[in-house]
């Protein structure tokens, strides 16, 4: 495994670093308070090939390996870990699907759009089955010309902005998780219902709504996949999406601990910097150990995937370290502000608030520690 970046990962790097602090920096803390993130910020990042990231050039992508597009979402969570995570759910969960799963005709309608303008969204999630997918009610029942679906979808990112929705719905009631089968909507479609955005603790400036969908009719040639694959294909989806999760988790830590550095240095108690004191040095060193022991899981996990190897169990493993990680440093972070770290003209509060999510989305914690488990038992250890 290659741990040097190379020097077009370095360029890429750079240069959306440079876009994020120049032009979303200075407006992520008024994102936050306001509840959104401008459609005009999605399209810069449209602009630079960042909706096509997962896409082969042939397909209109720009075609990166894992380790490009997880850099690029670092680089975005390090100013809005909102923002990043509308792109990491966009990239690895809504068109990449498309793209794995779909036939040339899907591939042709739909990948256009999403690579230059439009968000996607991946609806797996329901008021009564979060951890538990299999549990899905939401229904698709197949017609001459259609599938009619029914039910209610709740959690959707970027639900209120998306062109397209990836749905999870039950073809088969007699079968758990094999029974669901995965479906391409497009916005507007006559009885999907989209509702209001939840009022978040963090990631505010992203939108997650509700669905509901109403005697929905889907043309056939709108099934992604066959029927009864739909578990499979998010499960697959998910694994990619961790990672995503995971490298949104290094950015919002980073910013954390650079910002507690600076502060460290800056800040004076008892007549020196509080980075003198040695209870301090310590937060700095760990929270430092921790985000170079992130990336490198995230980094292992992205390689195993580049190489087409199985990594299921690598990329729950980066999630999981790497999001209990961020909890941990973003909660330092606003120990070493003092006061300062609890209100709203640092950024460390956003941070804090903001990590927490990443032990619950794609997969809480518990449910990561289960994955990891159930692999060792099976496949054996790996030491
Ligand atoms: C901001 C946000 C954005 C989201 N975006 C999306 C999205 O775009 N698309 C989507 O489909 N979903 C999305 N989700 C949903 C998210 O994936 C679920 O919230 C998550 O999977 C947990 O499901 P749940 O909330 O139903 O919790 P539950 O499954 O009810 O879990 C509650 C608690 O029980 C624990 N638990 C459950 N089962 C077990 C078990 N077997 N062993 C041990 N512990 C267990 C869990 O770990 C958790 O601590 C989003 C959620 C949030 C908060």
């Amino acid at each position: 495994m290659q741990l040097d970046l190379s020097a077009d990962q370095v360029l890429i790097r750079d240069a959306v670093r440079d876009l994020c602090a120049r032009e979303f920096g200075p407006q992520a803390s008024s994102w936050d308070r306001e509840a959104v993130v401008p459609r005009q910020a999605v399209a810069r990042l449209a602009e630079q090939g960042f909706l096509g990231m997962a896409i082969p050039e042939d397909w209109g992508g720009v075609g990166y390996d894992s380790r490009t597009l997880l850099i690029v979402l670092e680089e975005i969570a390090r100013v809005s870990a909102a923002l990043a995570i509308m792109i990491a759910v966009h990239n690895s969960v809504g068109a990449l699907p498309v793209f794995r799963f779909g036939t040339d005709e899907q591939r042709r309608r739909f990948l256009p759009r999403l690579v230059s303008r439009e968000l996607a969204a991946f609806s797996l999630s329901e008021p009564g089955a979060g951890s538990d997918a299999g549990a899905i009610e939401a229904t698709a029942t197949r017609t001459e010309q259609h599938y009619v679906l029914r039910g209610s979808k709740n959690w959707v990112t970027n639900g209120e902005q998306a062109g397209v929705y990836l749905i999870f719905a039950r073809t088969d009631k007699a079968v758990g998780s094999g029974g669901l089968t995965a479906f391409i909507l497009e916005r507007g479609t006559p009885g999907l219902v989209v509702g209001k955005a939840e009022d978040k603790m963090g990631l505010r400036g992203s939108d997650t709504v509700a669905l509901s969908l109403e005697e929905v009719k889907v043309p056939l040639d709108q099934r992604l996949g066959a029927e009864g694959e739909g578990f499979k294909i998010a499960m697959s989806m998910l694994d990619a999406g961790r990672i995503g999760v995971a490298a949104q988790a290094l950015g919002v830590m980073g910013a954390a601990f650079e910002e507690s550095v600076r502060y460290a240095q800056q800040r004076r108690a008892f007549g020196q910097p509080i980075a003198r004191q040695q209870a301090v040095q310590f937060k700095l060193a760990e929270m430092e150990r921790r985000i170079q022991a992130s990336r490198l899981l995230i980094w292992r996990a992205a390689w195993l995937k580049d190489t087409g190897q199985p990594y299921t169990r690598e990329a729950s493993m980066a999630k999981l370290y790497a999001s209990e990680a961020a909890t941990w440093v973003t909660h330092q972070a606003v120990q070493v502000h003092g006061g300062y770290g609890y209100v709203k003209e640092f950024a460390v509060e956003r941070y804090y608030r903001d990590a927490r999510v990443m032990e619950i989305y794609e997969g809480t914690s518990e449910i990561q520690r289960l994955v990891i488990a159930r692999s060792l038992l099976k496949d054996g250890v790996k030491v």
